[in-house]
Parts: structure tokens; sequence; C-alpha cells
């Protein structure tokens, strides 16, 4: 049955052994373009958990030890050997989610470059010596790996949201369990193989797939061995985690959804801006948590702007993700298709305009044909909710206060967009915006460089940059004393 490709594997990932669920249950895994089964892989519960979590304990203290070269040569293996299989990666990938195939490659190679650069950050765990309230004593600070960590990832990003989290991780000298999403599991299957090939000890790296997500993250969170969860997913389980994680007083790292406001001033490159958001908004079909979801563009412009994004929108190609060109691929599953209905619906209902799309495309049952709303207001569902599909709803402003407040209408803070060319207001707007991330006059901004995350109910904690380390460290002071002759 499994036509993905005969090397990814379709077991769990225990203490370096592939293994089936004890119950011997299976899960299918379907192609959202053509809702084929192509993989069955073992469903795991409870035990299997269980069993991850001793087997990443185990591995702890060796890992740990390691010298932080030693762990880094073995992430700058794994990716080096991530980018080689690029193509069998992207090609599973795609089949599984969806996505374009050229996105797909591109995910690959940001998801490697996170293992590039955290085998760097790695040998970088630096501590202090801080200035003693007495001649006789030193304050030392030294850094240390938080433990046995967890990781729940979401289906949109199936191998980089994995990647980037095991990446630091381990760089810090962490040991993790992690549990993909049930859409998606054959990215992270593979992606655990190849860092295996690539000199992963067994236990350091533990994969359990599973589809009752629900007893799977409460034998993780419950565990008094797993010291941090870090999790990318919707808010509403964001919440109930950080409950979950409560009482064994856990280290948390929270990726939620985002409502991204795109604002686009008068003195704008109109040019720039299209650019900007035709990446920011179509990326993934629209299924990515930093795309555009409420775009803002000053009256001046504001019908002119959305005539040409109309133009762009209904050029996308759509298709399927293997197929050559394809620029716009299917939704994820049938829940996440009836969504983007109804917020269409909603949004038409309340009085927006459909400037292109509108409707479900032809390719499949799950695509839907790049929208364009214009007229949107502030009480639509396409205003108030992550969208998640490739329909842009566009408003007017008239000044810079009120794009500021529209923009943070929102329980979210993931990131935020905005073009002008007045660097007072660059500054100004970019400064007033409550976001974790703003991009000025740039549309995409996600880069292992840079520290990825959210503020309000977008979560906290970092991915990416030297801060990323830091959400897998836990800091030791230690006063040494004596020291007078
Ligand atoms: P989701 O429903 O929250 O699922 C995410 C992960 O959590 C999946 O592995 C899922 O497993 C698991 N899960 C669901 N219920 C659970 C529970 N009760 N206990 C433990 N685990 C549970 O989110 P999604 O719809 O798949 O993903 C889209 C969301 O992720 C969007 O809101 C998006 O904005 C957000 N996201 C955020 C970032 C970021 O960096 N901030 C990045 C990407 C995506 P199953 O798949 O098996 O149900």
């Amino acid at each position: 049955m499994l036509d993905v490709n005969q090397t990814v594997p379709t077991q769990a990932l225990i203490g370096g052994a592939w293994q089936n669920a004890d119950t011997g249950r299976r899960f299918d895994v379907r192609d959202p373009a053509t809702g084929h089964v192509i993989a069955s892989i073992a469903d795991c519960g409870e035990q299997e958990t269980r069993d991850a979590i001793a087997a990443a304990d185990a591995a702890l203290a060796d890992w740990s030890a390691m010298p932080a070269a030693g762990r880094a040569a073995i992430l700058r293996r794994w990716a080096d050997l991530m980018i080689e299989r690029a193509d069998e990666l992207a090609r599973t990938l795609t089949r599984e989610n969806g996505k374009p195939l050229a996105e797909a490659r591109g995910e690959v190679m940001y998801g490697a470059s996170y293992l590039h650069w955290f085998s760097e950050e790695a040998t970088r765990a630096y501590g202090d010596v801080i200035p003693a309230p007495g001649a006789d004593r030193r304050i030392l600070v030294t850094r240390s790996p938080v433990g046995v960590c967890a990781a729940i990832t979401p289906w949109n990003f199936p191998n980089a949201m994995l990647v980037r989290k095991a990446a630091a991780a381990l760089a810090a000298g962490c040991t993790l369990v992690a549990k993909p999403a049930a859409e998606t599991p054959l990215s992270a299957l593979l992606a655990a193989r190849i860092g295996i090939e690539a000199g992963l000890p067994g236990g350091v790296f533990n994969i359990v797939p599973g589809t009752d997500a629900a007893a799977i993250g409460a034998v993780l969170t419950a565990s008094e061995t797993v010291r941090k969860l870090s999790f990318t997913g919707s808010t509403g389980v964001g919440r109930k985690l950080i409950a979950q994680c409560a009482p064994t007083v856990k280290r948390v790292s929270m990726e939620l959804g985002g409502n991204a406001p795109f604002i686009v001033f008068e003195d704008a490159d109109l040019d720039a801006a299209l650019d900007g958001l035709m990446a920011s908004k179509f990326r993934n079909s629209g299924q990515t948590c930093v795309c555009a979801n409420r775009i803002f563009v000053h009256d001046s412009v504001k019908d002119e702007f959305a005539g040409r994004l109309a133009e762009r929108v209904a050029a996308l190609t759509v298709g399927p993700g293997d197929q050559d060109g394809a620029e716009i691929g299917p939704l994820i599953s049938e829940a996440a298709f009836a969504k983007v209905e109804r917020m269409v619906s909603d949004a038409l209902a309340k009085g927006g305009r459909v400037l292109t799309g509108g409707a479900k495309h032809p390719a499949g049952d799950l695509f839907y044909q790049p929208t364009v709303i214009d007229a949107v207001t502030a009480d639509m569902d396409v205003m108030r909710e992550e969208i998640f599909g490739p329909v842009a709803p566009l408003a007017g402003f008239a000044t810079e206060a009120e794009a500021i407040e529209l923009a943070n209408d929102t329980e979210h803070g993931l990131a935020a967009y905005l073009y002008t060319r007045d660097l007072g207001r660059a500054w100004r707007v970019g400064d007033a915006l409550h976001y974790g991330m703003v991009g000025i006059n740039e549309g995409v901004l996600s880069s292992a460089a840079a520290p990825f995350g959210g503020v309000k109910q977008s979560g906290f904690g970092r991915e990416g940059s030297r801060y990323g380390l830091d959400d897998y460290l836990e800091i030791k002071y230690m006063l040494m004393g004596g020291l007078s002759a």
C-alpha cells in the first residue's frame, strides 16, 4: 500500500528501534489531493509514549555529557543528509500534506537550516562570571540541558516544525519524544530515519505517531520525567496543554495560532507590497500560522491595490502538489475545506464582495479557488479567526492610528506586516504593533537566524536564533566562597 517511497518508515521510533504499536493497531495516511491511502502507520498510544519517555530518559546522561562539538557534528551530518535527500523528503511531504513540490523542497531546506544553525549554537551555551558582593567569593553561572523534552507538532509544516524543535533541544543536550500530526507522520518518520543514519544514538530522538492525540498528550504532560513541552498548533489545544503541564510545573513553549494583519500605507511601493502579500498569503494554500489574514490598505490606494491583487490571484495555478507549475494545492482535510466555505459565506452574507474565486475548484474535493474578498468588516469571521485557506480579505483605513487599532484588535500576536517608504512611520507602527514578529516591507520573515514566536494568545518561547537555545537550557548559579587568603 505504501506508494510514497519504500524508504519511509511506518513504525514508531523508540530507543533507536522501529516498533509497531503494542496493540498492533495502524492508521491510514491519505494524499489530500486524491483522497487515496498512501501509508499505514503504527497507531501508538499511552504504553508506547511511556516507553519512549523511558528511552529518552535512559539516553539523557550520555547525550548531555557528550561534548557539544560531538553533538554539533551529528546535527550537521543530519542537515547535510537531509539536503542530499531533499527530493525524497519533499515528495513524501507533498504526498501527505498536498503543498506544491517546490514549497515542500523549500520546507526541507528550511528545516535543515535549523540543524545547521543549532549545530553551531550547540558550542556557544556560554555561562557567566558575575561580580560578587564580597572579594572572597565568586558567582558562577552555567547552563545545562533541561532534560527529557516532548514535542507536539502540526501538519502544515510536517518536516520543519519538528526538525526546528529537535535541532534546538538536541543541540542543548536534551533528549526528545515527539508526536507528529496524524495527518502527516511520514515526513517526521523519514527525517528521524535520516537522523539515525547521521549518527543520533538510540533514545535521543523518539517518535510516537498515533491518532489518539489526547491520550499521547496526557502521558507526555503528566510525566514527571518530561521536563519541558514544546507545542506548535492551535491556541485551543495549546491552552489545554498548558493546564495539563501545571501539576508537574513543566516548562512550556507555545507556538500557537496567528491572525496576521498586512498593512499597506499610501506611500508604499505597491509592487513590493503585492509581491510580499502573494508570498505571505498563498504559501501552503494559505495554511500557515504567519499567513496574512487581514489585509488593510489605505483608502487612497485600496481600489488600485485590490484590482491588481485580484488579477495576480486569478492567475495562480491550482492543482496537485506534484503537478508541474502548481502553486496552490488542496486543503488538508474536509473539515478545513468546510471551514473556508463557511467563512466565505459569512463574509458574503455580511456585505463582502468577491473580486475573484469564492468557490470550490474543480481540481478535486479539497481544492478551493484562490479568492479575494473586498469590503470586509470587523464582524466577519474572516477578520476574527485564522482562515487557513487561500482567501484574502481586504478592508480600507483612513489614518495610521486607525490601521494600528485595527491590526491590534485580536487576541493573537504572532506575525504582522507593514509596507511604507516612510522610515519614521516604519518604526512608529512597528513599535505599536503587539506582535512577536513584524515584517517591514517584507512578506516572508522566518529564518533560522531570527527568533520565531508570538505574544498574547499566540504563545511564548522562541525558535531559531541564539535565543532558541535558551528554551532548552536551565540556568544554574554556583557561589564559590572561602577564597580569602
Ligand atoms: P492542532 O489541532 O492544535 O494540532 C496540532 C498538534 O496537536 C497535532 O499533532 C495534534 O494531533 C495535536 N493535538 C490535538 N489535540 C491534542 C490534545 N488534546 N493533546 C495533545 N495533542 C493534541 O492544530 P492544527 O490544526 O493541526 O494546526 C494548525 C494550527 O497550528 C494553526 O492554529 C496554526 O496557526 C498553528 N501553527 C502555529 C505555528 C507557530 O509557530 N506559531 C506554526 C504552525 C502552525 P492530531 O493531528 O493527531 O490531532
